[in-house]
């Protein structure tokens, strides 16, 4: 039984970060190997954001290698890649991983990346995508992942946006037994954006070779080959280590920055105390390094703390079947993991009766988190039962960093409460407000929104957009960053999540604009006006529908104008909108002052109660969207 002072009870733990958060947040500092401590914990700047850390020096790099190194950890390994997609196993030692990233690092400062500049990475979950992103923050040049899965047009945005000195790629990735070809993408991406990087470093897969453009493109391992070694530059706290796009409530994404010394401080804790991580022990994040999780839990949270890291190119059915989540567990004696609740309602499906859990011995796994998105409570009880281990909700965002309401298991009552995704985290002041701003009591739903100051770790701007983080983020409750969802906090202080209150949907896990598809719509010449909202899915929690009123005279059947517009989205955005369903309607609600009424047809869409407003110009049109609703609700 480990035995543990008061001062790590989650209570005292709790209230000391919200009392003092410099105190408690100086203390957690003391345990980073900084190059140079930080004097200063805490500064407010006037316009709300805040300053973490502001005179510490460090390299988010150096953390997760060289100073596991000198810590002993040389030979453990570092970084397992399993991919069943093209039937590869390898591993790399800290020292191995740490020569490589050395030498690619060494590269990219060749290749004239400076200190400061952008670098995109639109890779697959190849070992090569963590080596560069931590390449990246061994030269202080902030690294922008993009999912391999956004279209060309996604990642041209990102290109104006990131303005990236460099572009990383490789030649495909895998879905299944389909090989996409990424470097084409990337190519239409160069045509469409304005900003050109000076050059596209590619690695070459054997599944798909691409073509490359001379004087422009390079062979990642020719190049990398004839690269020299260079060590870890020092960073200020502050300095950004990487920009992850995420949708708004518009077309354009949010470029959310995370500064090296906040996050260095949070993912230590977050693995420690709230994942219940140790060193030397192995950790598997399942999802993508192109999101916010393939940051904080497979690339710099592991490794910083010493732990092994799983690097999975694969899914949870199919390669080859809905047992490879458990074969992978018992393979590497995984101890922790973290997974989309969407991936765990898909082996569900396959495996109703959790028989493959059987096949494997699943012992070293001491508990599964999972976040993203709302935890059913069905999967949840299924999984528990199946698996026969602690299944924890929790929630946090892009944002973030790291999670806002967990269960912190490494930290002494803590409690759990199943159907809620638990209490806030220590450093969270997280509280609830009606729409005038008001502070609301227990079990009363509202805004949900966090009291400043943010913990370390949470964006604190936008690239090159600072203006719109504030608008975004703190002007709507001064004092309070808002999150978006909506939900309410019980008398406990558990944690319960309903949903966004904005236009944004998730889907399989994936952030999505309905804005941004909206736009898309509205540009098909039969189209007068347009909705899209997140209707529930049993899979993918929720998938767009389509809401659209032809111009008059217009003779397309919805089926063609269906397959049209799909098409669109697919190509524009890509297939991970899973825009397929498109419906027309003679008329979409809306204010006298002619507004749609998106809040309400969310409500309908969510099958929640809702009050038709005042301000709604014909009440009958409610009814015509209803049906529609209802009728797909019955088809699925
Ligand atoms: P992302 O920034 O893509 O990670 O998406 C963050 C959003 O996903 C949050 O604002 C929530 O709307 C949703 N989300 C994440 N985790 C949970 C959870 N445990 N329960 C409910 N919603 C969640």
């Amino acid at each position: 039984m480990l035995f543990r002072s008061r001062s790590m009870t989650y209570q005292h733990s709790y209230d000391r970060s919200i009392a003092d958060p410099a105190a408690f947040w100086a203390e957690q500092a003391d345990h980073l190997a900084w190059y140079r401590k930080p004097a200063q914990t805490l500064v407010a700047n006037p316009d709300g954001t805040h300053q973490w850390f502001a005179d510490g020096q460090l390299n988010s790099c150096y953390l997760a290698l060289d100073h596991q190194i000198e810590q002993g950890r040389g030979e453990q390994t570092a970084l397992i890649y399993d991919s069943p997609v093209t039937d590869t196993r390898q591993t790399y030692t800290f020292v191995q991983l740490r020569d490589e990233v050395a030498r690619l690092a060494g590269l990219l400062r060749e290749l004239g990346v400076k200190q400061g500049d952008g670098v995109i990475i639109y890779m697959p979950m190849v070992p090569q995508a963590a080596m560069a992103m931590l390449a990246c923050a061994r030269i202080g040049a902030v690294h922008s992942v993009v999912f391999g899965g956004f279209a060309a047009n996604e990642l041209a945005l990102r290109i104006d946006d990131a303005r990236p000195a460099l572009l990383l790629t490789a030649s495909c990735g895998l879905e299944f037994d389909r090989v996409i070809e990424y470097k084409p993408l990337v190519d239409k991406a160069l045509q469409l954006a304005t900003h050109q990087p000076r050059q596209v470093l590619v690695l070459q897969r054997p599944q798909a070779r691409a073509e490359l453009r001379e004087g422009r493109d390079l062979d990642w391992q020719a190049a990398v080959a004839a690269a020299s070694p260079v060590p870890p530059v020092t960073l200020a706290a502050g300095d950004p280590l990487y920009i992850m796009y995420t949708s708004g409530t518009t077309g354009k994404p949010k470029g959310i920055v995370r500064e090296n010394g906040g996050n260095a401080v949070a993912l230590r804790f977050a693995l420690r105390h709230i994942y219940g991580m140790q060193p030397g022990d192995v950790w598997w994040g399942i999802s993508d390094v192109g999101w916010v999780v393939g940051h904080s839990l497979i690339v710099y949270g592991p490794l910083m703390n010493g732990c092994t890291t799983v690097f999975y190119e694969g899914k949870p059915i199919r390669t080859p079947d809905a047992a490879a989540y458990w074969r992978v567990v018992e393979q590497y004696r995984v101890n922790g993991l973290f997974c989309a609740p969407t991936a765990m309602r898909a082996i569900r499906k396959e495996d109703p009766q959790g028989e493959l859990f059987k096949r494997h011995d699943l012992s070293s796994l001491r508990q599964i988190f999972l976040a993203g998105e709302k935890l059913d409570s069905s999967t949840h009880q299924w999984l528990e039962a199946a698996s026969g281990k602690a299944v924890h909700d929790h929630w946090w965002q892009t944002e973030t960093g790291w999670p806002v309401t967990a269960p912190c298991v490494g930290l002494e009552g803590c409690g759990v409460r199943p159907g809620s995704s638990n209490r806030a985290v220590p450093g969270y002041h997280v509280r609830v407000l009606d729409d005038d701003g008001h502070l609301l009591g227990p079990n009363e739903q509202g805004a949900i929104v966090i009291a400043l100051p943010l913990p370390p770790g949470c964006s604190q701007t936008l690239w090159g957009d600072h203006a719109r983080y504030l608008q975004a983020y703190l002007h709507s409750h001064p004092g309070y960053y808002h999150t978006g969802d909506g939900g309410y906090l019980d008398e406990d202080g558990f944690v319960y999540i309903m949903g966004r209150t904005d236009d944004v949907i998730n889907v399989s896990g994936h952030r999505l604009s309905t804005g941004e598809m909206e736009d898309l719509v509205a540009r098909h010449p039969a189209i007068a006006e347009c909705a899209v909202v997140g209707v529930r899915d049993e899979i993918k929690g929720q998938v767009p529908l389509g809401l659209v009123v032809l111009k008059d005279g217009v003779s397309l059947s919805e089926q063609q104008l269906q397959a049209e517009l799909v098409a669109s989205v697919r190509e524009q955005i890509g297939a991970l909108a899973c825009f397929n369903q498109v419906r027309v309607v003679k008329r979409l609600p809306k204010t006298r002052s002619g507004k749609i009424l998106r809040a309400v047809l969310r409500k309908i869409a969510d099958h929640q109660p809702y009050t038709p407003p005042s301000t709604l110009d014909d009440p009958a049109v409610l009814a015509e969207i209803e049906g529609v609703l209802a009728s797909l609700a019955r088809a699925s």
